[in-house]
């Protein structure tokens, strides 16, 4: 506990993985005898720096830099990077510890890492953006590599800071090393459905609990928070499937919009002009209104998707849903929900997926990138959103049916922790004391 004193965020992510680790134990206690849980705990290694650059304005700004490098026993260490004024040490060992088991849940050949920085990039400028990127990487570059450490983005890194990203990497290297990022651009060695993939992967995962329990996404009215890259999507996904998006929203408030979600508009002013919620209610017109205060989980829904960041939904939002019917709630952010609010939501029967079972869509198409990359090819959206598909089902159905082996049925929590801890664990026994 010392030697982490003040990550807040990170102990929460432990503890709740630890929880639910007593049963494993019992069957496996081998692993006890290898300390796995202590070097679990432990990042292979965590780069700290400094990232100067100067805004348009001729003033030199001064930034913080972070890797965690997680956990390499399954491959290069894979995680997103996050650009919000409120990062710091403890969120980014809290977003890498969580991935470890999130990419080993994807049954692909990828370890775990996150980083990211403290610097904001609301209002700056594409050229602030750009140089901004480009001192980042000017130390960042030295840590990574196809076959080390491959960074994709999340908060605030989308399109165009991972073009800025690659792009100075390349010329520092000298290398076109397309594997080095994903999340790149259609032209230049990104994958196709990639943007949609967390979104999209988040809803396949709430159709398949729903499914288990005899139900379908089709009809249903559902919730949603944020109105960036995960939720964007993810209002998409659940569209196409039948279901009615009523609500989305960002840090100033958020928008109820009674006739379901406008999509097309929602991306014209979140990606195109880089807007804010409220400019979607003004042009929505008559059945969309934007409230600044209160919870957007006080919305009526049939299903909840949390997409906007962590601890966003407290135990009385949790309450709330609860006393609304709420049937499905799939985390498409890393660990939005307090953990008093996963109680509620167990001790009510609904059907929660963890954010490391149900947005690792998106972390699965970035490896899934990577292997275009390596094979220098590039697949159809059709052959890469049946992949998704695929995997998610494969996701889900390791948490459903450990849970059930464990005698926890339709406990995705504890399915999800067991099934990804073992396999790292696994993997790290193999390899020996490192
Ligand atoms: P974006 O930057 O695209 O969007 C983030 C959204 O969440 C914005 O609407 C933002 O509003 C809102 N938000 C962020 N911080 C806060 C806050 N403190 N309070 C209220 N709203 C907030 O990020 P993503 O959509 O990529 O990421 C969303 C979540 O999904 C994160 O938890 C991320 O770790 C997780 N995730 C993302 C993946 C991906 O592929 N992108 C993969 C797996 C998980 P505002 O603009 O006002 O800040």
């Amino acid at each position: 506990v010392r030697r982490n004193a003040g990550d807040v965020e990170f102990h929460q992510a432990v503890r709740e993985v630890l929880e639910s680790l007593g049963p494993l134990f019992e069957r496996r206690p081998e692993f006890r005898e290898a300390a796995i849980v202590e070097r679990m705990c432990e990042p292979e290694r965590q780069i700290v720096f400094r990232v100067p650059w100067v805004d348009d304005a001729g003033r030199v700004q001064v930034n913080r830099g972070f890797r965690v490098e997680f956990n390499s026993a399954l491959g290069p260490y894979k995680g997103g990077l996050r650009f919000h004024p409120s990062v710091n040490i403890g969120i980014v060992k809290f977003l890498g510890f969580e991935q470890v088991f999130k990419n080993a849940l994807t049954g692909m050949p990828i370890g775990g890492g996150k980083g990211g920085s403290d610097f904001d990039p609301k209002n700056r400028s594409d050229a602030e953006v750009m140089r901004f990127c480009q001192s980042f990487m000017t130390e960042l570059y030295r840590h990574l590599g196809e076959y080390t450490d491959v960074p994709a983005g999340d908060i605030g890194v989308g399109g165009r800071e991972i073009g800025y990203l690659f792009g100075q990497y390349k010329r520092i290297t000298n290398r076109y090393e397309s594997g080095v990022l994903t999340g790149k651009g259609l032209g230049w060695g990104g994958a196709q459905a990639r943007t949609e993939a967390t979104g999209y992967g988040c809803v396949l995962f709430a159709q398949e609990m729903l499914r288990a329990r005899g139900e379908d996404l089709e009809g249903q009215r559902v919730a949603l928070s944020g109105s960036g890259n995960v939720a964007i999507y993810a209002a998409e996904k659940a569209q196409k499937s039948g279901a009615m998006v009523v609500t989305c929203s960002d840090s100033s408030g958020f928008v109820v919009d009674e006739k379901g979600l406008d999509v097309e508009l929602l991306k014209q002013v979140k990606e195109v002009e880089r807007g804010r919620i409220a400019e979607y209610a003004e042009r929505r017109g008559t059945s969309a209104r934007f409230v600044p205060d209160g919870s957007v989980w006080a919305v009526d829904c049939d299903v909840a998707l949390p997409c906007a960041t962590q601890n966003e939904l407290t135990s009385e939002d949790a309450v709330q849903l609860v006393r609304n019917g709420v049937k499905a709630v799939a985390e498409g952010a890393n660990m939005p929900t307090v953990p008093e609010g996963v109680q509620v939501f167990r001790n009510a029967g609904v059907a929660f997926g963890p954010g490391k079972a149900a947005n690792a869509g998106g972390v699965a198409t970035s490896a899934l990138e990577m292997q275009q990359n390596a094979s220098r090819d590039s697949w159809t959206f059709a052959h890469t959103e049946q992949r998704l598909a695929e995997i998610m089902r494969h996701i889900h159905d390791s948490c459903h049916e450990t849970a059930e082996r464990y005698g926890v049925p339709g406990d995705y929590v504890t399915g999800a922790n067991i099934a990804g801890f073992e396999l790292v664990a696994d993997a790290m026994l193999a390899q020996g004391v490192i």
